[in-house]
């Protein structure tokens, strides 16, 4: 349940395993710990980018987690749907330069792929 708005929150497999979600109703941030859900109000999260595609964002995450980067994504579950990639402001710098190879690959490839 929402400790801001007290509606029901379904949780999917990824938001299970990251114990973080998003309210779809008030669009809290909140953090499951010891399964209690969590409101965070007093982190700050930047909107890092947007994908339309599964498989880099997929990437983005394992790269984000093997370094414990704090980040959450909305739009996960929603097919073809623009999916946005969150990042606490504390780690977005470090975020940077990990990610700034997988961006120079993206740019480039979105050159030859205008299917997209
Ligand atoms: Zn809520």
């Amino acid at each position: 349940m929402c400790p801001n708005c007290f509606s029901i929150l379904e949780i999917n497999e990824y938001e299970y395993i990251s114990k973080k979600l998003r309210c779809p109703e008030c669009d809290s941030f909140i953090i499951m710990a010891d399964s209690r859900p969590i409101l965070i109000t007093d982190t700050k999260y930047i909107k890092y980018l947007t994908s339309l595609n599964q498989a880099d964002i997929a990437i983005i995450k394992s790269i984000l987690d093997s370094v414990f980067i704090d980040y959450y994504i909305t739009g996960e579950t929603t097919p073809f749907g623009p999916i946005d990639l969150y990042i606490n402001e504390i780690d977005i710098d470090e975020a940077r330069w990990l990610l700034i190879d997988f961006e120079f690959y993206l740019s480039h490839r979105t050159g030859d792929n205008k299917d997209e």
